[in-house]
């Protein structure tokens, strides 16, 4: 009988998994960006996304596991995506669009996991493993708010201004 711990436990092990592969993506992502806020906004979320593996390590301790992952699928089509516009879109004026446009498809995978695991603790009774996953959500809905904004008032301006 599987249980909601069991499925909590899932949960952890697929965003753990997809936050290893998200701290590979970011600094290629860094790397291709051509507007300097760009860069600058995938290097501090390659820091974060630091940050978010510490607390998903303190949540597996929290519930007495070895922190471990577990394939996803989804993260690995979505960056497989943000690969082609990276290759696709290279040395084109709308690649920084597109590759904000990449990077948001992943906070909104990341929105949808944490905030359904937060949850899950929270009715489990795990109070400090819904706190830490909680943080780690509104962490990513402030970059998903501010990858929005550099898109509208820089990245996507500069793709329309070059179609002349
Ligand atoms: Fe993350
Ligand atoms: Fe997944
Ligand atoms: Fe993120």
């Amino acid at each position: 009988m599987k249980t909601l711990q069991n499925l909590f436990e899932d949960g952890l092990r697929d965003i753990y998994y997809a936050e290893k592969r998200i701290l590979e993506a970011l600094p290629k992502m860094a790397d291709a960006a051509a507007a300097e806020q760009a860069t600058k906004a995938f290097r501090l979320h390659r820091e974060q996304t630091e940050g978010q593996i510490g607390r998903l390590e303190q949540v597996f301790d929290l519930i007495g596991q070895k922190p471990s992952g577990k394939k996803c699928p989804a993260i690995d089509g979505i960056l497989e995506e943000g690969d082609e516009i990276l290759k696709e879109y290279a040395d084109s004026p709308s690649l920084d669009a597109g590759l904000i446009a990449a990077a948001q498809a992943v906070e909104h995978y990341e929105m949808a996991r944490y905030g359904t695991l937060a949850t899950w603790a929270a009715q489990l009774g795990l109070d400090d493993a819904a706190a830490l996953l909680d943080e780690t959500l509104q962490e990513e809905k402030l970059t998903d708010d501010l990858l929005t904004q550099l898109a509208e008032e820089i990245a996507n301006p500069e793709a329309v201004e070059a179609e002349g």
